[in-house]
C-alpha cells in the first residue's frame, strides 16, 4: 500500500518489487554520463533550499533543535556535501590510469568507479536529516538506486524526507520506507549490494548480521566514547569555550560528542571556571535559565531522558561530585548541561556512549596513563587533545587508534571537506563524506587491457623450462 501523498510505504508493500524495480533501474544508472548525477543533485539542492524552513520546523518539532543548529548541522552540511559533489563529479568518476611497468609490457591498467546498484540507507535520529540524504547524495553521486529508512524517533523528519523523495523521484530511483526496527529487519533481508547504516554500535552487529547472509558490503557508522584530552600546555580559555559548544550542540546528542574528559590535575582548576564561564554565556543569555534558552535542544524521548538521569544519580552516589548543573525536567526531556568531577571509572556515564549534556572530568598525572586507558577502551569515533607541546600531539598520534581525531578542536573534523570520516572497529567500518563517501558506493573495479600476440605474461607459459625458471627467478629478484 503506498501513501502516494508521501510516498510512504508501509510494510505490507511488497518490497521485493520496488527491489526488483531499483535492480533493472541500477543496470541503466551504470551506463549514464556523470552529467545525469549531477541533475539529480541539483533537483536535491534545489529542493533544500527552497524547503529549508520545512527542514526546521520538522526537526524543532521532533526535538526542539534550535533552528540555527538545523540550518547548520542539517542544511548546511548536507548542501556543502552536494556542492563537493557537483564540482569534483567528472573527476572523481574519471578512469584513474596506473602504470603497467615491465611485467605488464604493452598492457594498460586503470580503476574503474563502478555504481555498486541497489543500496539501502538506513539513518538514526540525532541528525535525522543529515545522516539521511548525506548518504543519498553520495550513492547518487556514485550513481546508484537507493532505498531510505529514516528513524521511527523523528517522525516529522522523517515525514519530509518521504516528501522530498516522493517529489523529487521516481520510487525505481529512490524509496522511502518509514517504520521502526521491524521495516529494517524486513529491508535487509534483500539482497542490497551495499547498505550504509549510521546508529549504534548494538544494531551495527546486526546489521552486519543479515548483510553476511548476502554478502552485501557495508559501511557501519557507529558511535562510542569519544575522549578529550586536556594537557598542561592547553589553552585553558579556548579548550573550555570549544568543548562547551561541541558537547552543547544538539544537546550532547551527536556521534562525536566528546563524551568524557582527562585533564592533567595542575590544571583542573582554572579550566572548570572558565567551563562555567561559557556554559553561562555560549548558550543561553547570561540572565536565562537553560530551559528558556531558545539555544539549547532537548532529549529526543522519555527513555534515553531516563536512561541519563539514572546514569547521573548513580554517578553521585558512586562519589562523582556536581561542578554544575543537574537540573531535569521529565515533563519536557530537559537536562541542564551537567559537569561532574571524579567520575568513578566503573560508572555508567564512563562505561557506556552518554549521548547527553552529560561531561564526566577525571585527572591525570602523566599521559602514560591516559593514553593505556584510551587504548583498553572500545577504539572511539573520535579523540580530542588540547596541547601545544608536538611532541604530546605525536604520542596520541601514534600510540592510540580511533575513526577520526581532532588537536586543539572538537567536533570540526566532521565537516572538513576533504577528510574522510568514519570509525573503527566497534565505533565504525568504512569512510563517508565527499570523495570518501562516493568511493563508499563505488566499487573500486580493476581494468585490465592487454595486448594481442606476444605478452610478457606468455614468457611464462608451460612446458616449464630451465630458461622459464630463469626467468622467473630475475622476476622475483628485481620486481
Ligand atoms: P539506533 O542504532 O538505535 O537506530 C538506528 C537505525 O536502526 C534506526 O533507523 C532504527 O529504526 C534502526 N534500528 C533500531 N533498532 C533496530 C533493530 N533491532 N534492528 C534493525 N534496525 C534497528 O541508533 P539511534 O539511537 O537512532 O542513534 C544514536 C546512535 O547512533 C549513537 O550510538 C550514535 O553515536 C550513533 N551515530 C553515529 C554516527 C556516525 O556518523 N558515526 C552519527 C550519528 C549517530
Amino acid at each position: 500500500m503506498i501513501d502516494e501523498k508521501h510516498q510512504t510505504k508501509t510494510l505490507d508493500f511488497d518490497l521485493s518489487e520496488v527491489f526488483l524495480q531499483q535492480s533493472q533501474k541500477a543496470l541503466l544508472l551504470r551506463k549514464e554520463s556523470y552529467k545525469l548525477r549531477i541533475d539529480r543533485l541539483k533537483k536535491i539542492k534545489a529542493w533544500i533550499l527552497a524547503n529549508k524552513a520545512k527542514i526546521r520546523d520538522a526537526v524543532y518539532s521532533d526535538f526542539k533543535k534550535p533552528g540555527f543548529e538545523a540550518d547548520l548541522s542539517e542544511t548546511f552540511v548536507v548542501l556543502a556535501d552536494i556542492n563537493l559533489a557537483l564540482k569534483s563529479l567528472k573527476k572523481w568518476t574519471r578512469p584513474t590510469s596506473l602504470p603497467a611497468g615491465l611485467t605488464y609490457f604493452g598492457s594498460s591498467a586503470s580503476v574503474v568507479y563502478e555504481p555498486k546498484g541497489v543500496c539501502l540507507i538506513i539513518s538514526p535520529w540525532n541528525y535525522p536529516f543529515n545522516l539521511c540524504i548525506g548518504p543519498l547524495v553520495s550513492a547518487i553521486a556514485a550513481g546508484n538506486t537507493a532505498i531510505i529508512k529514516p528513524s521511527e524517533l523523528t517522525p516529522n523528519t522523517s515525514k519530509l524526507i518521504a516528501k522530498m523523495v516522493g517529489e523529487l523521484f521516481p520510487q525505481e530511483e529512490v524509496a522511502v520506507y518509514q517504520g521502526g526496527p521491524e521495516v529494517t529487519q524486513q529491508l535487509l533481508r534483500l539482497p542490497f549490494n551495499h547498505i550504509f547504516f549510521t546508529g549504534s554500535s548494538a544494531v551495527g552487529k546486526i546489521v552486519m548480521e543479515a548483510a553476511a547472509k548476502n554478502l552485501s558490503s557495508v559501511t557501519l557508522e557507529l558511535g562510542g566514547k569519544s575522549p578529550v584530552v586536556i594537557d598542561k600546555t592547553a589553552d585553558l580559555k579556548d579548550a573550555a569555550e570549544k568543548i562547551v559548544w561541541g558537547k552543547l550542540l544538539n544537546c550532547g546528542q551527536t556521534c562525536v560528542s566528546p563524551d568524557y574528559l582527562f585533564i592533567h590535575e595542575g590544571v583542573k582548576e582554572p579550566f572548570l571556571h572558565h567551563m562555567k564561564h561559557f556554559l553561562d554565556v555560549l548558550f543561553k543569555q547570561p540572565e536565562e535559565s537553560f530551559k528558556e534558552s531558545p539555544n539549547y535542544a532537548r532529549i529526543i524521548n522519555k527513555k534515553h531522558y531516563q536512561r541519563l538521569c539514572e546514569a547521573l544519580s548513580t554517578a553521585i552516589e558512586d562519589g562523582a561530585s556536581l561542578v554544575c548543573g543537574g537540573d531535569v525536567d521529565e515533563t519536557d526531556n530537559f537536562i541542564s548541561p551537567t559537569v561532574l568531577d571524579n567520575v568513578p571509572l566503573h560508572t555508567t556515564l564512563m562505561r557506556e556512549e552518554i549521548f547527553g549534556p552529560i561531561l564526566p572530568v577525571n585527572t591525570f598525572k602523566n599521559h602514560d596513563e591516559v593514553i593505556q586507558y584510551i587504548n583498553k577502551q572500545p577504539k572511539a569515533l573520535s579523540l580530542y587533545l588540547f596541547s601545544k607541546d608536538k611532541h604530546i600531539q605525536k604520542r596520541y598520534r601514534l600510540e592510540t587508534s580511533s575513526g577520526t581525531a581532532c588537536v586543539n578542536d572538537v567536533v570540526v573534523q566532521f565537516q572538513h571537506p576533504h577528510l574522510p570520516f568514519g570509525g573503527v572497529n566497534e565505533s565504525g567500518i568504512g569512510k563517508s563524506h565527499g570523495h570518501f563517501g562516493f568511493l563508499a558506493f563505488s566499487n573500486e573495479k580493476a581494468w585490465l587491457k592487454q595486448r594481442i600476440g606476444f605478452t610478457s605474461a606468455k614468457l611464462l607459459y608451460p612446458p616449464y623450462s630451465a630458461t622459464k625458471k630463469s626467468i622467473l627467478d630475475i622476476l622475483m629478484k628485481y620486481f
